[in-house]
């Protein structure tokens, strides 16, 4: 067999394991810098991958790919988290919203956290939001089906997706998540601006709604603003209006909006388009965005810890063998819940110092 083929068997073979080493980081890092989107997916499935032998290659990708100091800053897009119940439309509002962005010349990447996804395998998203129209377009991308596993690691996978979309130019970012309330919090950690899409309901539905919308909505979208439920949209979007009054400003430059849109027809996207467009613009200029992404960076660096931390404990032998020692107690009830942790803890401990001696020694 001639040596090229050898190889390029080696090489599949080793796609087919999923294996990343160096020379593959390289290719990801170059694939991406150059726009590709293919490059873009599989890092993505690096970043998102809870295999240990994955995590270097993942920490050595996302190092190469931030922005180096010296080096012209990256242009700021807009991260926007998009929420609301399921049904109201928000895949399909993501997609019109997308096209029109691609339209106007962005780039935009599509992401989804689904916290479901740690229980269902992703149920509620699933493979609904392929987002065909979209996916498409060149200066898209979508990545539907997010990854399994905590809210905490989807939420760090997702971030880290982000990072790999905006290296390869896609500086806006459309986070879709169910609105599930503790998702809903963590996406807003991610994001700049946090959308809302709401079905256009009236009566009881309505105050049930309303008492959900949250204080962290920068925007309200009514959808559906089209046919037999137009009146009610617009209706629904009046006691929107109301209801944001009593809320306390998010933003130092930005007071929350709602508006009407149908994702059917097209018609209020582009007013959404303008509106997000004018929430970045007034950001930008008061400094808050700048802001928040270092808030941002500083969050997920914490999160990113503790994730970090989680690993160490549940896979420490060390800590496998206290809780074995102690479970009969725990199960007796002679040894209570806290000096079990305590215990664990320690052996935790016990396990990193007598690690950090072993590096000592190599060092001297
Ligand atoms: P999601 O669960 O919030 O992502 O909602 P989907 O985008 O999957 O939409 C739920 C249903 O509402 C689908 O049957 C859509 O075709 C429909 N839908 C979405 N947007 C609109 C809209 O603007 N107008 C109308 N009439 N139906 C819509």
């Amino acid at each position: 067999m001639p040596k090229s083929h050898i190889a390029s068997a080696a090489a599949a073979a080793a796609r087919l394991r999923n294996l990343f080493d160096a020379k593959d980081v390289a290719e990801l890092v170059d694939g991406i810098r150059h726009g590709q989107r293919l490059a873009v997916s599989r890092a993505i499935t690096l970043v998102e991958s809870t295999r240990p032998q994955h995590k270097q290659s993942a920490a050595a990708l996302l190092s190469q790919l931030s922005f180096r100091p010296g080096s012209a800053p990256p242009p700021l897009g807009l991260r926007v988290g998009i929420s609301g119940p399921p049904g109201a439309g928000k895949s399909s509002l993501i997609e019109a919203l997308g096209c029109a962005l691609v339209n106007a010349g962005e780039k935009v990447a599509v992401l989804a956290i689904d916290p479901s996804s740690a229980q269902t395998g992703g149920a509620i998203l699933g493979d609904k939001t392929r987002m065909s129209k979209l996916s498409c377009l060149d200066g898209a991308f979508v990545r539907p089906t997010p990854s399994r596993g905590t809210l905490g690691g989807v939420a760090r996978a997702t971030a880290d997706a982000v990072a790999v979309c905006e290296a390869a130019g896609f500086t806006w970012t459309l986070i879709e998540t169910v609105g599930v309330g503790q998702s809903e919090v963590a996406v807003s950690r991610l994001c700049d601006c946090m959308a809302l899409v709401m079905p256009p309901v009236g009566g009881d539905e309505l105050q049930v709604i309303k008492r959900g919308i949250t204080e962290l909505a920068d925007l309200v979208v009514v959808n559906k603003a089209d046919g037999p439920t137009q009146l009610a949209a617009r209706r629904a979007a009046a006691a929107f209006r109301g209801t944001l009054h009593f809320h306390r400003a998010v933003r130092r430059a930005w007071t929350a909006r709602v508006q009407t849109a149908s994702a059917l027809t097209g018609e209020g996207v582009g007013a959404l388009v303008d509106n997000l467009r004018e929430y970045r613009q007034a950001l930008l200029a008061s400094g808050e965005l700048q802001q928040l992404r270092r808030d941002q960076a500083i969050h997920l660096a914490w999160k990113a810890a503790e994730e970090g931390l989680l690993e160490d404990l549940r896979s420490s032998e060390g800590v496998q063998a206290a809780l074995g020692t102690l479970r009969p107690q725990l199960a007796a009830g002679s040894l209570g819940v806290r000096p079990a942790a305590e215990a664990m803890l320690a052996a935790l401990r016990a396990e990193w110092s007598s690690g950090q001696g072993l590096v000592e020694g190599i060092r001297r």
